[in-house]
C-alpha cells in the first residue's frame, strides 16, 4: 500500500484535498466510528446518528466509484472506540508508506492522528482544508498586528476576493451590510402558516444507525423520533434548494425572531451539512446570490444569510485555528458556577429557556438567536464555567464540530476570550427576549420586573451582571450606555436579589 487516506467523520467529500492524487490501484481509503468521540462530551443521540449515518453512506459513495476503503464500524466486535488506537492497528496491519489527511476540524483529534502516526513511525501529511473559503494561513496573516479583530473587516476583503454581491468592484445597492433591516420582529399574531423544510425518508442505513444509537447510547440526551437530516450530498443540494425558494426570502428579516413551536422560522438548516462537507458553502453562496441576482429574493435577504456563511463561518473557523489550544481554557470574566442539571432536561419555569432546551432535545437544533440569546445569555449573567458551557454546545446541536462551536461559546457568547471575538458582550435583560419572542406572555415571570417574586430571572441577573463587571465595562466604550443606565437606578435592595446571586463567595473571586 502506497497512501492510507483518512476520512474523518465531517470530512465526507470527495473532492477532498486528501484525495489528490488519489490511485485506487495504490491507495486506500481509512474511517472509523470511535464511541469515543460521541462520549468525550456527552452527545445528544441526533448528533452520533447524523455523524454516523452520514459516514456510512459515503463509504457506500467510495465503493461505489470503486476504491477500497477500510471502514471500522462502531458494531464491529474488536473496535477499540478510539480513533487514535484504530489508527495505530490499521498502521501496524497495513504498514503504508504516507498517511493523508485533510485538516481536522478539531483539535484534540489532529492531536490523535499526529500521535498514532508517530507511534507507527508512518509519515503524515496534512493538507488544506479546501472547502472553506479562507485557508487558516491567510487568516492568520489577516489578524496579525491588528489590535482588534473585527468580522465586519473581514467578510467585506471575503466579499471582494471572491465576488459576491459586488457591482463593478463596489457592494451591490451600496452597503456592505443590511444589518439594520435584519432584525425585524413576527406580528403577535406570529408567523402564520410556514411550509415545512424538506424531509429525508429514513433509508435501510439510517433505519439501522438509528436503532444502533437507541440501542449503544440509551442514556444519552435527545431523541431521535424527529431525525430527519440530510445525510449524502444529494439530499442536502435538495435542502439548500428548498431553504432558497421557501425561506430565504423572509431569512434576512426575521433571522433574530423566535416563536413557540416554531424551531425552523426561516432559517436554513444547513450548518450541519455543510460542517461535515456534505454541502460545499460555495455553492450555498452561489445559490443565494443567484437568488437575488433572479429577482427571488431582495438585496437585505441575500445579503444577511451570504454574511452568515462567508463572513461568522470562516471568521470562527480562523478564530479556532489562531487561537487554539489555550483559547478553550480562557475564562475572562471569571465565571465558576456550574452548569444547572435542568440544561439536559428542559425542566426549568422559565419559558424561554424551557422551549429552547426542549427544542433542543427534540431535534438537536435551536437557531442563533436562541443559542446566544437565551441559553447562552442565561449562562453568561449566571456565571457559568464557559468550559462547562462549551461541552454542553458540543454535545447537544447536530451541527457541533469544535472549530465552529468553541469560537461562539468562549467568544461570542460567554465573552470568555476578553473581547477577541466580539467587541462587547451580548448581555441583555429579559425585554429583549420578551421583544424578539412571544415566551414572556406564557412565563410566570415579568420580562419587565427585576426584583420580587415573579422578577425575571434574566433581568434580575442582567443588572447584578453589570454591577459585578462594572469596572471592567466602564473602560469599553460599546458599554457605556448599560453602564449610564446601571449608574442611574438605584442600587436594588440586597434582600430581593438576594436568591438569584450567585454564591457570595464566587462573586467575591470574580469581583477580586
Ligand atoms: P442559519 O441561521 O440558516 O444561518 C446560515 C448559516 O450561516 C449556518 O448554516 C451556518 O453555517 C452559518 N452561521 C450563522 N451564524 C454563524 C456563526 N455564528 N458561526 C458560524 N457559522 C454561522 N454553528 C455551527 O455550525 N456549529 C456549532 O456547533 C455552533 N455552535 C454555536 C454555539 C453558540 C453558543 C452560538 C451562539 C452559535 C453557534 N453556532 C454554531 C452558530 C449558529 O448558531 C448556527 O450555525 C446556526 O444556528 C445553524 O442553523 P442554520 O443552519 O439554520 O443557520
Ligand atoms: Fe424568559 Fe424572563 Fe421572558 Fe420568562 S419572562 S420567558 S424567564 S425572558
Amino acid at each position: 500500500m502506497r497512501n492510507l487516506v483518512i476520512v474523518l467523520g465531517d470530512q465526507l467529500n470527495d473532492d477532498s484535498a486528501a484525495f489528490d492524487g488519489y490511485d485506487r490501484n495504490k491507495d486506500v481509503v481509512w474511517m472509523a466510528e470511535a464511541a469515543e468521540e460521541s462520549t468525550h462530551v456527552w452527545s445528544h443521540k441526533a448528533r452520533i446518528a447524523l455523524f454516523l449515518s452520514a459516514m456510512r453512506h459515503f463509504e457506500q459513495r467510495l465503493t461505489q466509484k470503486g476504491h477500497c476503503v477500510v471502514y471500522r464500524r462502531l458494531d464491529d466486535f474488536n473496535n477499540s472506540h478510539s480513533l487514535r488506537k484504530e489508527l495505530l492497528k490499521s498502521c501496524e496491519q497495513f504498514r503504508p508508506d504516507k498517511l493523508i489527511v485533510a485538516e481536522p476540524g478539531d483539535y484534540r483529534v489532529r492531536g490523535e492522528l499526529l500521535q498514532a502516526a508517530k507511534k507507527a513511525g508512518i509519515p503524515l501529511e496534512i493538507r488544506e482544508d479546501r472547502s472553506f473559503f479562507c485557508p487558516v494561513e491567510e487568516f492568520k496573516r489577516w489578524a496579525h498586528g491588528r489590535k482588534q479583530l473585527r468580522m465586519e473587516f473581514f467578510y467585506r476583503e471575503m466579499r471582494r476576493k471572491f465576488n459576491v454581491l459586488l457591482d463593478g468592484g463596489e457592494p451591490a445597492g451600496g452597503r456592505w451590510n443590511y444589518d439594520v433591516e435584519n432584525r425585524g420582529t413576527l406580528p403577535k399574531s406570529g408567523p402564520g402558516k410556514l411550509s415545512a423544510p424538506l424531509q429525508f425518508e429514513r433509508d435501510r442505513t439510517t433505519k439501522f444507525v438509528l436503532e444502533l444509537v437507541n440501542f449503544r447510547f440509551t442514556r444519552h440526551p435527545g431523541s431521535l423520533d424527529n431525525f430527519d437530516w440530510p445525510v449524502t450530498t444529494e439530499q442536502a443540494e435538495a435542502a439548500l434548494a428548498d431553504f432558497i425558494e421557501n425561506r430565504l426570502p423572509h431569512f434576512g428579516q426575521y433571522q433574530d425572531a423566535m416563536w413557540t413551536d416554531e424551531p425552523w422560522l426561516y432559517h436554513s438548516r444547513l450548518s450541519a451539512a455543510m460542517n461535515l462537507k456534505l454541502l460545499d458553502p460555495r455553492k450555498v453562496v452561489a445559490a443565494a446570490e443567484a437568488a437575488y441576482r433572479n429577482g427571488h429574493v431582495s438585496l437585505a435577504q441575500a445579503e444577511g444569510f451570504i454574511r452568515q456563511v462567508i463572513g461568522w463561518r470562516e471568521y470562527v473557523r480562523g478564530v479556532y485555528w489562531t487561537y487554539m489550544p489555550e483559547y478553550a481554557d480562557r475564562n475572562a470574566m471569571g465565571a465558576r458556577e456550574p452548569l444547572p442539571k435542568w440544561f439536559w432536561t428542559g425542566k426549568t419555569d422559565m419559558n424561554c429557556l424551557k422551549h429552547t432546551l426542549r427544542q433542543t432535545l427534540d431535534y438537536g437544533y435551536a437557531h442563533h438567536i436562541q443559542r446566544l440569546m437565551v441559553t447562552g445569555l442565561y449562562c453568561l449573567l449566571a456565571g457559568i464555567d464557559p468550559k462547562q458551557v462549551h461541552e454542553w454546545y458540543l454535545a447537544v446541536y447536530v451541527d457541533a464540530v469544535e472549530w465552529v462551536e468553541l469560537p461562539n461559546t468562549i467568544g461570542m457568547s460567554q465573552y470568555a476570550d476578553g473581547g477577541v471575538m466580539a467587541s462587547k458582550p451580548y448581555v441583555a435583560s429579559g425585554k429583549y427576549i420578551d421583544k424578539m419572542s412571544n415566551y414572556c406572555s406564557g412565563c410566570k415571570f415579568d420580562p419587565d420586573k427585576r426584583e420580587g417574586a415573579d422578577a425575571c430571572p434574566f433581568t434580575t441577573k442582567y443588572w447584578q451582571y453589570l454591577q459585578r463587571h462594572r469596572d471592567k465595562f466602564a473602560k469599553n466604550p460599546r458599554m457605556l450606555l448599560q453602564i449610564k443606565n446601571l449608574n442611574r437606578m438605584e442600587p436594588p435592595d440586597d434582600e430581593h436579589l438576594h436568591s438569584a446571586r450567585p454564591r457570595q463567595s464566587s462573586l467575591q473571586e470574580r469581583t477580586s
